[in-house]
C-alpha cells in the first residue's frame, strides 16, 4: 500500500563524526534552494496573520459591530496574536540554531532528562485530549551537544505527535543505543503522513494541511527545527508512517563516549 519508510539524510555541518562523513550534495544543494526560498517564504508566512489583524482592528474600530462580532473578532485577534508569537519566538529558536554550532562549546547531557522535560511539557495538552505519553528508556546514554536544542527537538516531536493524533491514543518515546548511535523515536497512533508528503514536512512553514493547521496553530517550522538539531549534531532524523494509522520520527544522535567521561572524571 502507501507506506513509506523513507530515511531524510541530511549532510552534516562539520565532519566531526565518522558516521555521517558522506555528504549527500544533492541534498546540500537542495537546502540551498530552500534558504534562497526563506526571505519569500518567512514575509508570506508573517503577513497572513498581521493582514487578519489589521484587518479585524479596522473592523472594531469602525465602530459599526455589534458587542457579539466585536468579542468574536477579538477572540480571533488573541488568535492570531499567538500564532504569530509562537512563530517569532520559531524562527529566533531556527536562526540561533544556524548561527552557532552546539558542538563548539558541546556538553555532555543525559538522554534520558531531554525526555523527561520534553514529555513534560506536553503533559497539559495530552491530558487535555486524554492522551497518555508513554517513555520507554531502555539504556542510559548520554549525548554531547546542546541539552537545549535537542529537549527543543524531542520537545517538538513529542508535541506533533500529540497534535496530529485523535483524542485517547497513546504516544511513544523510546530511547535505546545502536552500534554508538542513540536513537529517540516518537511514535504516534495519528494521521500519518502520506510517501509525497514524507519529504516536505521538514521544509520551513510546509504543512500538509494548512488550513487545519492554522486551526491547531501550526507553523511549519517545528520539523525544520528538529532536522537542524539533528543536522548540527551529526546526527539524523528519518520519518517511517502509515499513513490513517499513525508515525515514528526516529532522532538519531552519536552517543558521547562513554570512555571520555571516566578520563574526564
Ligand atoms: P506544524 O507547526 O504545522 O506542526 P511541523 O514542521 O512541526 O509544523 O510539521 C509540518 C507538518 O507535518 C504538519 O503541519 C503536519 O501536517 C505534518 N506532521 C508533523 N508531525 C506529524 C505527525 N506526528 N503526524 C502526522 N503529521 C505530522
Amino acid at each position: 500500500g502507501s507506506e513509506v519508510h523513507l530515511r531524510v539524510r541530511v549532510a552534516p555541518l562539520g565532519n566531526r563524526f565518522m558516521l555521517l562523513l558522506a555528504a549527500d550534495r544533492t541534498e546540500e544543494l537542495r537546502l540551498a534552494g530552500v534558504r534562497r526560498d526563506f526571505v519569500a517564504n518567512i514575509s508570506h508566512e508573517l503577513k497572513t496573520p498581521i493582514g487578519a489583524l489589521t484587518v479585524l482592528a479596522e473592523a472594531i474600530e469602525a465602530g459599526a459591530e455589534e458587542p457579539e462580532r466585536v468579542r468574536a473578532f477579538a477572540k480571533r485577534m488573541q488568535v492570531e496574536a499567538d500564532r504569530l508569537g509562537r512563530m517569532t519566538k520559531e524562527l529566533i529558536d531556527l536562526s540561533r540554531i544556524q548561527a552557532d554550532d552546539p558542538l563548539d562549546h558541546p556538553e555532555r547531557f543525559p538522554v534520558a532528562r531531554v525526555v523527561e522535560v520534553a514529555v513534560d511539557r506536553n503533559r497539559v495538552v495530552a491530558d487535555a485530549k486524554r492522551m497518555r505519553i508513554i517513555p520507554r528508556v531502555l539504556e542510559e546514554a548520554e549525548v554531547l551537544g546542546s541539552e537545549e536544542l535537542v529537549t527543543m527537538a524531542v520537545q517538538n516531536l513529542v508535541s506533533n505527535a500529540v497534535q496530529y493524533s485523535p483524542e485517547a491514543t497513546h504516544v511513544g518515546v523510546g530511547v535505546r543505543v545502536v552500534d554508538g548511535i542513540v536513537e529517540i523515536a516518537v511514535t504516534d497512533k495519528g494521521v500519518g503522513i502520506a510517501p509525497e508528503e514524507a519529504e516536505r514536512v521538514f521544509e520551513r512553514f510546509y504543512r500538509v494541511d494548512p488550513a487545519r493547521s492554522r486551526v491547531t496553530g501550526g507553523t511549519g517550522l517545528g520539523l525544520s527545527i528538529v532536522k537542524h538539531v539533528a543536522v548540527s549534531h551529526g546526527g539524523e532524523i528519518t520519518l517511517w508512517s502509515r499513513p490513517g494509522q499513525g508515525s515514528t520520527f526516529t532522532l538519531r544522535l552519536p552517543a558521547a563516549d562513554a570512555s571520555a567521561t571516566e578520563e574526564n572524571a
